[in-house]
C-alpha cells in the first residue's frame, strides 16, 4: 500500500467524510499526519477488505468485458470500477447505520459516528488492529493479518446488527 501524508487530500476530504486520522482507497492510504501504529494497521485491514473484493470483483467484470467485447480502455478501468464498488459497499453500509441510528432519535452527527463505528468493516478493523504483546501490554499489532480469512468482515454483520 502507498501512504501519501500532507494536508492536501484529507483535508478535501474532511468536509465531506468528517475528520479522520487516515483512509484508505486501494491501494492508497491517505493521512494528514505521520499515523500511529495501530491506525497503520487498521488501513491495512481496511486494504485487506479492498483487495478481496478486488480479487472477485475484477475477475467477474474482465470476463463480462471479454463476453461483451468492452474497448481496451474500458477493460483497463476493471480494477477501478472494482474498487469502486467496494467503495459504495462500504459508503452504503455506513449510511444504513447512519438511518437507523437517526431513526432511533440520534442527532445528525452522533447518528454519523454510529453508523461509522456500527459499520461492520470497521467493526473488523478497529477490533483487530491491537493485540496482547508478551509483556501483557495490549498495543498495535500486524499479527491479526497474517491469519485473516477473506471476507470475514461478513461475519461482522452480526455484532453490527446487535449494536445497531
Ligand atoms: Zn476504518
Amino acid at each position: 500500500m502507498f501512504w501519501v501524508i500532507g494536508p492536501t487530500i484529507p483535508r478535501l476530504l474532511y468536509p465531506v467524510v468528517g475528520e479522520f486520522s487516515a483512509i484508505t482507497c486501494f491501494p492508497f492510504a491517505f493521512a494528514e499526519q505521520a499515523p500511529q501504529q495501530s491506525t497503520v494497521v487498521h488501513e491495512y485491514i481496511h486494504a485487506r477488505q479492498s483487495l478481496d473484493s478486488l480479487l472477485v470483483l475484477a475477475p467477474m467484470l474482465g470476463a463480462l468485458g471479454l463476453w461483451q467485447a468492452w474497448p481496451g480502455w474500458v477493460m483497463l478501468l476493471v480494477p477501478v470500477a472494482a474498487i469502486l464498488a467496494h467503495g459504495l459497499l462500504y459508503t452504503a453500509l455506513s449510511v444504513v447505520g447512519r438511518i437507523i441510528w437517526l431513526s432511533r432519535g440520534s442527532s445528525w452527527a452522533e447518528a454519523g459516528h454510529l453508523g461509522y463505528r456500527s459499520n461492520p468493516m470497521e467493526i473488523e478493523a478497529y477490533g483487530n488492529s491491537r493485540d496482547i504483546w508478551p509483556d501483557g501490554e495490549k498495543r498495535a499489532s500486524p499479527r491479526y493479518l497474517a491469519t485473516r480469512k477473506p471476507f470475514i468482515w461478513v461475519a461482522y454483520l452480526r455484532d453490527c446488527w446487535w449494536l445497531i
